[in-house]
Protein backbone atom coordinates (compact mmCIF):
# COMPACT_ATOMS: atom_id res chain seq x y z
CA UNK A 1 0.00 0.00 0.00
CA UNK A 2 1.25 3.67 -0.71
CA UNK A 3 1.91 5.43 2.45
CA UNK A 4 1.17 9.04 2.71
CA UNK A 5 1.26 11.43 5.54
CA UNK A 6 1.37 15.10 6.31
CA UNK A 7 4.87 15.84 5.76
CA UNK A 8 4.57 14.25 2.33
CA UNK A 9 1.14 16.16 1.32
CA UNK A 10 2.74 19.43 2.63
CA UNK A 11 5.97 18.98 0.72
CA UNK A 12 4.02 18.16 -2.23
CA UNK A 13 1.42 21.07 -1.98
CA UNK A 14 4.32 23.54 -1.50
CA UNK A 15 6.39 22.78 -4.28
CA UNK A 16 6.32 19.13 -6.68
CA UNK A 17 10.33 19.39 -6.71
CA UNK A 18 10.52 19.70 -2.79
CA UNK A 19 8.66 16.31 -2.82
CA UNK A 20 11.24 14.53 -5.61
CA UNK A 21 13.98 15.79 -3.46
CA UNK A 22 12.77 13.98 0.17
CA UNK A 23 10.33 11.51 -1.02
CA UNK A 24 11.91 10.16 -4.68
CA UNK A 25 15.30 11.18 -4.78
CA UNK A 26 15.23 10.39 -0.50
CA UNK A 27 18.20 13.16 -0.17
CA UNK A 28 17.89 15.13 3.30
CA UNK A 29 16.85 18.76 3.67
CA UNK A 30 19.63 20.81 6.04
CA UNK A 31 18.44 21.50 9.37
CA UNK A 32 19.04 24.84 10.46
CA UNK A 33 19.22 26.68 13.59
CA UNK A 34 14.71 26.81 14.04
CA UNK A 35 14.11 23.54 12.87
CA UNK A 36 17.44 21.85 14.82
CA UNK A 37 15.99 23.54 18.12
CA UNK A 38 12.72 22.25 17.42
CA UNK A 39 13.41 18.46 17.26
CA UNK A 40 15.31 18.83 20.86
CA UNK A 41 12.54 20.75 22.69
CA UNK A 42 9.66 17.60 20.89
CA UNK A 43 12.29 14.92 22.26
CA UNK A 44 12.46 16.24 25.66
CA UNK A 45 8.52 16.48 25.63
CA UNK A 46 8.27 13.82 24.65
CA UNK A 47 10.44 12.25 28.25
CA UNK A 48 8.59 15.17 30.10
CA UNK A 49 4.84 12.75 29.19
CA UNK A 50 6.03 9.73 28.90
CA UNK A 51 8.43 9.70 31.73
CA UNK A 52 6.29 12.18 34.07
CA UNK A 53 9.29 14.25 34.60
CA UNK A 54 9.76 17.03 37.24
CA UNK A 55 11.73 20.19 36.62
CA UNK A 56 14.76 18.72 37.46
CA UNK A 57 14.49 15.46 35.15
CA UNK A 58 12.96 17.40 32.68
CA UNK A 59 16.45 20.06 32.04
CA UNK A 60 18.33 17.08 31.93
CA UNK A 61 16.47 15.34 29.71
CA UNK A 62 16.85 18.34 27.32
CA UNK A 63 21.01 18.16 28.05
CA UNK A 64 20.66 14.48 26.66
CA UNK A 65 18.48 15.66 23.88
CA UNK A 66 20.03 18.14 22.55
CA UNK A 67 21.19 17.89 18.93
CA UNK A 68 24.03 20.53 18.16
CA UNK A 69 23.78 20.39 14.01
CA UNK A 70 22.28 23.20 12.18
CA UNK A 71 23.64 26.42 13.66
CA UNK A 72 25.94 28.57 12.41
CA UNK A 73 28.23 29.22 15.58
CA UNK A 74 28.52 27.94 18.80
CA UNK A 75 27.31 31.34 20.15
CA UNK A 76 24.29 31.01 18.30
CA UNK A 77 23.86 27.41 20.03
CA UNK A 78 24.39 28.55 23.13
CA UNK A 79 21.97 31.43 22.65
CA UNK A 80 19.31 28.99 21.68
CA UNK A 81 19.88 26.52 24.23
CA UNK A 82 19.31 29.17 26.98
CA UNK A 83 16.23 30.16 25.32
CA UNK A 84 14.93 26.50 25.51
CA UNK A 85 15.78 26.61 29.48
CA UNK A 86 13.36 29.19 29.83
CA UNK A 87 11.13 27.73 27.76
CA UNK A 88 10.55 24.63 29.29
CA UNK A 89 10.75 26.28 32.89
CA UNK A 90 7.64 28.24 31.56
CA UNK A 91 6.12 25.05 30.25
CA UNK A 92 6.84 23.20 33.67
CA UNK A 93 5.00 25.70 35.43
CA UNK A 94 1.94 26.04 32.58
CA UNK A 95 1.64 21.97 32.94
CA UNK A 96 1.13 22.28 36.76
CA UNK A 97 -2.27 24.29 36.70
CA UNK A 98 -3.10 22.53 33.60
CA UNK A 99 -6.24 19.91 34.68
CA UNK A 100 -5.72 18.16 31.60
CA UNK A 101 -4.55 14.43 31.74
CA UNK A 102 -1.96 13.34 29.08
CA UNK A 103 -3.23 10.19 27.35
CA UNK A 104 -0.87 9.94 24.59
CA UNK A 105 2.49 11.08 23.54
CA UNK A 106 4.06 10.79 20.36
CA UNK A 107 1.51 8.05 19.58
CA UNK A 108 1.67 6.66 15.75
CA UNK A 109 -1.89 6.00 13.48
CA UNK A 110 -1.60 4.05 10.99
CA UNK A 111 -5.15 4.43 9.09
CA UNK A 112 -5.95 2.51 5.64
CA UNK A 113 -8.66 5.15 3.75
CA UNK A 114 -9.01 3.06 0.85
CA UNK A 115 -7.88 -0.06 -0.88
CA UNK A 116 -4.23 1.48 -2.01
CA UNK A 117 -3.96 4.11 0.82
CA UNK A 118 -2.54 3.77 4.21
CA UNK A 119 -2.10 7.37 5.95
CA UNK A 120 -0.08 7.87 8.59
CA UNK A 121 0.83 10.44 11.36
CA UNK A 122 2.51 10.75 14.59
CA UNK A 123 0.52 13.10 16.99
CA UNK A 124 2.41 15.19 19.70
CA UNK A 125 -0.33 14.58 22.65
CA UNK A 126 -3.66 13.60 23.35
CA UNK A 127 -4.99 14.95 26.36
CA UNK A 128 -8.35 14.44 28.53
CA UNK A 129 -9.37 17.14 29.98
CA UNK A 130 -10.95 17.89 33.09
CA UNK A 131 -14.13 17.82 31.63
CA UNK A 132 -13.54 14.73 29.66
CA UNK A 133 -13.11 16.15 26.05
CA UNK A 134 -10.70 14.28 24.05
CA UNK A 135 -7.75 17.12 22.65
CA UNK A 136 -5.30 16.65 19.99
CA UNK A 137 -2.09 18.84 20.81
CA UNK A 138 0.34 20.06 18.69
CA UNK A 139 3.39 21.64 19.57
CA UNK A 140 4.85 24.68 17.65
CA UNK A 141 8.03 26.35 19.02
CA UNK A 142 6.08 29.78 18.14
CA UNK A 143 9.01 31.59 16.42
CA UNK A 144 6.53 33.03 13.41
CA UNK A 145 3.86 34.93 14.49
CA UNK A 146 1.30 33.53 12.50
CA UNK A 147 -1.24 32.09 14.48
CA UNK A 148 -4.03 32.95 12.40
CA UNK A 149 -2.69 31.03 9.56
CA UNK A 150 -2.61 27.78 11.56
CA UNK A 151 -6.18 28.49 12.60
CA UNK A 152 -7.25 28.77 8.84
CA UNK A 153 -5.14 25.84 7.70
CA UNK A 154 -4.87 23.31 10.20
CA UNK A 155 -4.74 20.14 7.42
CA UNK A 156 -2.48 18.77 10.00
CA UNK A 157 -4.40 18.49 12.71
CA UNK A 158 -7.51 17.36 10.88
CA UNK A 159 -5.56 14.83 9.89
CA UNK A 160 -3.86 13.52 13.11
CA UNK A 161 -7.69 13.79 15.12
CA UNK A 162 -9.13 11.68 12.16
CA UNK A 163 -6.23 9.25 12.56
CA UNK A 164 -6.48 8.94 16.10
CA UNK A 165 -10.43 8.86 16.43
CA UNK A 166 -10.27 5.76 14.02
CA UNK A 167 -7.16 4.14 16.24
CA UNK A 168 -9.09 4.52 19.36
CA UNK A 169 -12.76 4.73 18.00
CA UNK A 170 -12.87 7.50 19.87
CA UNK A 171 -14.29 11.25 19.04
CA UNK A 172 -12.04 13.91 19.04
CA UNK A 173 -13.43 17.07 20.48
CA UNK A 174 -10.48 19.84 19.86
CA UNK A 175 -7.75 20.01 17.91
CA UNK A 176 -5.08 22.59 19.51
CA UNK A 177 -1.61 24.30 18.77
CA UNK A 178 0.31 24.95 21.41
CA UNK A 179 2.97 27.78 20.70
CA UNK A 180 5.71 27.35 23.59
CA UNK A 181 8.00 30.44 22.77
CA UNK A 182 4.62 32.24 24.91
CA UNK A 183 3.00 29.15 26.04
CA UNK A 184 -0.34 30.08 24.12
CA UNK A 185 -2.94 27.78 22.67
CA UNK A 186 -5.41 27.78 20.03
CA UNK A 187 -8.18 25.08 20.75
CA UNK A 188 -10.32 24.98 18.01
CA UNK A 189 -13.42 22.69 17.97
CA UNK A 190 -13.26 19.71 15.91
CA UNK A 191 -15.87 18.68 13.56
CA UNK A 192 -15.21 15.38 11.27
CA UNK A 193 -14.49 17.03 7.92
CA UNK A 194 -16.36 15.06 4.81
CA UNK A 195 -14.11 16.71 2.63
CA UNK A 196 -10.88 15.54 4.17
CA UNK A 197 -10.75 11.76 2.81
CA UNK A 198 -11.33 12.99 -0.98
CA UNK A 199 -9.13 15.68 -0.48
CA UNK A 200 -6.22 13.04 0.69
CA UNK A 201 -6.88 10.80 -1.98
CA UNK A 202 -6.88 13.37 -4.48
CA UNK A 203 -3.14 14.32 -2.81
CA UNK A 204 -2.60 10.43 -3.26
CA UNK A 205 -2.86 10.64 -6.90
CA UNK A 206 -1.05 13.47 -7.71
CA UNK A 207 2.06 12.12 -5.45
CA UNK A 208 1.88 9.21 -6.80
CA UNK A 209 2.47 10.32 -10.52
CA UNK A 210 3.87 13.92 -9.76
CA UNK A 211 3.78 16.90 -12.31
CA UNK A 212 6.34 19.10 -11.93
CA UNK A 213 4.39 22.46 -13.38
CA UNK A 214 5.48 25.01 -10.62
CA UNK A 215 7.86 25.89 -7.90
CA UNK A 216 7.30 26.94 -4.37
CA UNK A 217 9.00 29.87 -3.08
CA UNK A 218 12.56 29.10 -3.11
CA UNK A 219 14.18 32.07 -0.29
CA UNK A 220 12.26 30.08 2.34
CA UNK A 221 12.57 26.44 1.23
CA UNK A 222 15.04 24.26 3.56
CA UNK A 223 16.57 22.45 -0.27
CA UNK A 224 17.15 25.86 -1.17
CA UNK A 225 20.88 25.14 -1.54
CA UNK A 226 20.71 21.57 -2.36
CA UNK A 227 17.87 21.55 -4.81
CA UNK A 228 18.98 21.42 -8.33
CA UNK A 229 15.95 23.48 -9.65
CA UNK A 230 16.38 26.34 -6.87
CA UNK A 231 16.23 29.67 -7.85
CA UNK A 232 17.64 30.71 -4.76
CA UNK A 233 21.01 29.27 -3.41
CA UNK A 234 23.71 31.23 -0.76
S1 LIG B 1 14.37 25.11 -3.87
FE1 LIG B 1 12.61 25.89 -5.02
S2 LIG B 1 12.32 24.44 -6.70
FE2 LIG B 1 13.64 23.46 -5.19
S3 LIG B 1 12.26 22.31 -3.88
FE3 LIG B 1 12.53 24.29 -2.91
S4 LIG B 1 10.88 25.56 -3.67
FE4 LIG B 1 11.03 23.80 -5.00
Amino acid sequence: MFEINYSKINSYLFCPYLYKFSYIDRKYTQHNPKTSFGLSIHKTLKDFAQKKLDLKRLLFAYEENWCNYGYTSPQQMLEYYDMGIEMLKKFYNAELTNNSKILYSEDIFKVEINDDVVLRGTVDRVDKTADGKIEIVDYKMGFEEKENGYEKNSLQLKIYAYGISKKYSINIDYISYYFLMNQKKIRIEYKPDADLIPFLIDCYKKIQFPVFDRKGRCDICLAKNLCEFSDFKI
